[in-house]
């Protein structure tokens, strides 16, 4: 079976936990430090590391919000993981579904400037397939109109938009790092950012708002005797999730090199089928998460699907659209959304993947729409 997606773990990974899991110390302490070092190395810029990209989108909704203020919407694209959304209505804010730009399925700057308003506390770009072209369109926007960016970059770690990488410059960016992302701890997520404030606030927020916290538990000590100003989560990330993610940080070269790879090829192997269209991108600057096809003729996805399932070969969809859910309903149409979501494809996208693989998956598309 070709898995759609899956870590690549090796012996350092398992050396590491193992080490953690013999000094029994499981919890949040030295190298959930350390992993939030090498990070902030990494991005240049601060780090929170919690339990997972959805508590880090969480957290910075809640550090964002100031006490009675009346911004309580957030402009977010319906094409989204329900993370996305559930991380805004967690914290009593209101997720407004904007559409996304045709070619780079990432929130559209034209619709989500028509829905901008008094109440608009912050955008939550998501940088779909890990592409975050259009990003600083949209920071130029949020500083003009005073408003925070809290990029949901789940996909885009170790991405670049020109020559700069996500995480590094802007207002507030949340990685994942659970167990199918660019880099894995099993479960888990970042906070970066330049924002003092946010990232006091956040270290209290993930300990159950146990101020100060977070100190004592990186010297392996606990808090007796605290004080909390605000809700708190049980969201902090274990030292058993750092080992893993430590040694997957050193790793991530090697990873970076082989999904460009990976992706290259699936265009180059897929460029001549009448049947699909591909979506551009520029792998020098971006890490792709996954990768995404359009088919011409939606109504053949599900056929499709079964047909590459047969050949052992798995494959998703990205996403069906928040706007649609019950939950997050409202009214209005997404053009864009709702025209192109029933069209979208998954193949496989990971690190463990052949060119054999690859160029397999590519001849079962063919061999499908020659059939039919
Ligand atoms: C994975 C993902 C998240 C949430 O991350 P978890 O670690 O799974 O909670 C949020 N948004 C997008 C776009 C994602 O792909």
């Amino acid at each position: 079976m070709i898995r759609l997606s899956k870590p690549s773990i090796s012996s350092i990974e398992m050396n590491n936990a193992m080490k953690v899991l013999k000094d029994e110390y499981l919890g949040m302490g030295p190298l959930t430090h350390e992993f939030e070092r090498d990070l902030s190395e990494f991005f240049k810029r601060e780090v929170v590391c919690v339990s997972s990209g959805t508590s880090a989108l969480q957290i910075a909704m809640q550090a964002i919000q100031t006490k009675g203020s009346p911004k309580t919407e957030v402009l977010v694209p319906s094409l989204t993981f329900v993370g996305s959304y559930q991380a805004i209505t967690a914290v009593g804010l209101k997720p407004i579904s904007c559409d996304v730009d045709p070619i780079t399925l990432n929130i559209s700057l034209k619709d989500l400037s028509s829905k901008f308003n008094e109440k608009t506390l912050a955008i939550m770009p998501v940088h779909y397939c890990g592409d975050p072209t259009g990003i600083e369109a949209i920071y130029k926007f949020a500083k003009k109109n005073k408003i925070r960016v809290v990029e949901d970059a789940a996909h885009a770690f170790g991405s670049y938009t020109n020559r700069k990488l996500i995480g590094s410059f802007g207002d507030i960016a949340c990685f994942s790092f659970d167990s199918i992302k660019n880099i894995t701890c099993g479960e888990g997520g970042a906070i970066v950012t330049d924002d003092k404030k946010i990232i006091q606030r956040a270290s209290d927020i993930r300990t159950l708002g146990v101020m100060g916290d977070t100190k004592r538990r990186y010297a392996k000590k606990r808090t007796w005797s605290f004080d909390i100003e605000e809700q708190g989560y049980r969201f902090h990330m274990t030292d058993l999730n750092a080992s893993i993610g430590i040694k997957q940080l050193k790793r991530f070269p090697v990873f970076q090199k082989k999904r460009r790879k990976l992706a290259k090829l699936y265009d180059d192997k897929l460029s001549n089928i009448d049947s699909i269209e591909l979506i551009k991108r520029n792998y020098e600057q971006i890490t792709p998460h996954i990768y995404v096809i359009k088919l011409k003729d939606a109504d053949s996805r599900d056929s499709l699907q079964d047909f590459l399932l047969q050949q052992g070969i798995q494959t998703g969809i990205h996403y069906f659209p928040n706007h649609q859910l019950t939950y997050f309903k409202r009214r209005g149409k997404l053009i864009n959304t709702e025209s192109i979501y029933p069209s979208l494809l998954t193949l496989p996208l990971h690190v463990d993947l052949t060119v054999k693989d690859i160029a397999y998956v590519a001849q079962a598309i063919r061999s499908y729409y020659a059939s039919l």
